[in-house]
């Protein structure tokens, strides 16, 4: 069964349980249907030709009635988030070509747009509606990435990719049901939020997003446990803050601990197991690009883990992922070698709407295609990959993808420098990055207040630096690993 049926299916048979839990307060799933059928009316009234439709994000039941809406339409979604600068979001807007955006309340101005207010959607007792047809090649959401040359990266995913996302999920053995409570602490910029809102939403359960108030960590911990949380998905660097509390925290209603969306430490997922005794822990990987995540590595109970480095393996492809190491140039290294993880199966993008960037991305071996995801790995002798760390300068800074290019590129045009590096630090086993610019020492909150401007604030560099010259390893490239031991030295 489809994903869109499964949905539509929770959303009829589950009426009088609670859908969402949004600040503190519950949305059943009837009220849900609700909100739903009035967003639809309202796309086929105002909008019927549109298959594009962007969703300024807010914590709102409106915002998930409108990508439900969406989805059960057979339509795409978008999401902006209106934190992040004007000029960033316009360039979304433009780049998905997008004509209509919905917002749940005031809305930032959008130039040629026409943008629906839904606070001001009457409030009508009707039911969603699935609309006929096959829309397996036609995109459900299009999700924006950091890039390389200073654009968002607009990565469209199909609702073939979903549904064969939906059937790896299930084929691990993922049972969600009407009594489960499920965590949702991502932006729905952010492909996990995905998975955490779906997958419940098709099994009838519960999700709990975090309040928007206070430090997001601290609200996770909060929300698992008041909530009594049953299945959680969570980036691994919430690990290292919750550590210190360790010895306090007992879950043991949490059925399924997930990682994902950057290198899970072994000893501290070891440590986690005490906390949360009753659950499943699996360290899952992926990127945007094969919908979410695509390959899984299960913790064994008796805390044998299976790492390298002191980074937890990523596992075994998902069913219906195909994956190959490859070197530089396309060819299959040999087993237990080092190489770059390469990825084929419906899980994958058709392609980035930018369709230069698809020339180097993708490759064809033996009729699949493939998508390179920059991250090296090695294949253990009994089958699952090792992480080995980027094959490039993509960081991950509280599982959000980053492209230190992309960063450097806003300092170079913003400061007119050029010579500036962005350097990835890990104080306290938390990553972050830092930019360090080569011109005698300035205003840093200038600067810092430039770079807001210009970038979200996951992006914003924690630190600023001044060094002349900027440190060049053998190869004459500026040394960042140098850097990293000055900025460590407080340059
Ligand atoms: P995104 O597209 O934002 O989901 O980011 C995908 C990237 O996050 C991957 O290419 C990896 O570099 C990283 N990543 C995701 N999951 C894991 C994991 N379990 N372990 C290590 N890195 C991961």
């Amino acid at each position: 069964m489809s994903f869109r049926s499964r949905l539509y299916n929770s959303i009829n048979n589950n009426s009088s349980h609670n859908a969402l839990c949004i600040n503190g307060c519950y949305c059943t799933y009837k009220q849900l249907a609700e909100r739903v059928a009035v967003v639809q009316q309202t796309l086929i009234q105002q909008s019927g030709s549109l298959d594009r439709i962007g969703i300024v994000l807010s914590d709102t039941v409106d915002t998930y009635a409108a990508i439900i809406a969406i989805l059960l339409l057979g339509k795409t979604y978008v999401p902006l988030h209106p934190g992040h600068p004007g000029e960033r979001i316009q360039q979304i807007v433009s780049q998905a070509s997008l004509e209509v955006v919905l917002a749940a309340s005031a809305t930032p101005q959008l130039a040629h747009i026409a943008c629906v207010d839904m606070s001001f959607l009457p409030s009508v007792s009707s039911t969603p509606v699935l609309s006929d047809g096959d829309f397996s090649n036609a995109f459900a959401y299009i999700l924006f990435t950091s890039g390389s040359t200073g654009i968002p990266k607009g990565t469209p995913i199909t609702y073939d990719n979903i549904d064969s996302f939906a059937t790896g999920f299930y084929a691990i053995g993922y049972q969600l049901t009407p009594q489960d409570r499920c965590l949702q602490m991502f932006d729905l910029t952010f492909d996990l939020s995905v998975v955490s809102y779906l997958m419940p939403l098709c099994a009838g359960a519960c999700v709990y997003t975090l309040p928007d108030k206070g430090m997001k960590f601290t609200n996770v911990y909060s929300v698992l446990e008041e909530h009594n949380i049953t299945f959680a998905l969570m980036v691994p660097s919430i690990l290292s803050f919750l550590r210190q509390y360790f010895s306090e925290i007992h879950l043991p209603q949490l059925r399924y601990s997930l990682f994902c969306g950057e290198a899970l430490s072994a000893d501290l997922v070891t440590e986690w197991q005490k906390c949360v005794p009753n659950a499943t822990i699996d360290n899952v990987y992926g990127p945007t690009e094969a919908t979410i995540f695509c390959t899984w590595y299960r913790i064994d109970t008796t805390g044998t883990v299976g790492a390298t480095n002191g980074v937890v393996w990523i596992g075994k492809p998902m069913l219906g992922v195909n994956t190959i190491v490859a070197d530089d140039e396309g060819n299959l290294v040999s087993t237990g070698e080092k190489g770059e993880l390469c990825l084929a199966g419906n899980q994958v993008t058709p392609g980035y709407l930018d369709n230069e960037k698809n020339k180097t991305a993708f490759f064809t071996l033996n009729g699949e295609r493939y998508y390179r995801t920059g991250d090296l790995v090695l294949l253990h002798s009994d089958g699952n990959y090792i992480y080995c760390g980027r094959s490039d300068h993509q960081v991950k800074i509280q599982g959000f993808r980053i492209e230190l290019a992309e960063i450097e590129h806003h300092a170079r045009t913003a400061f007119g420098c050029h010579a500036v590096a962005i350097v990835a630090t890990s104080p306290q086993g938390i990553n972050q990055i830092e930019l360090v610019l080569e011109t005698e020492a300035t205003n840093k909150s200038d600067i810092a207040g430039t770079l807001k401007s210009l970038m979200p604030a996951y992006m914003l560099p924690a630190g600023i630096h001044f060094v002349k010259p900027l440190p060049l390893n053998i190869n004459g490239k500026t040394d960042r690993k140098e850097l990293a031991k000055l900025i460590a030295t407080a340059i």
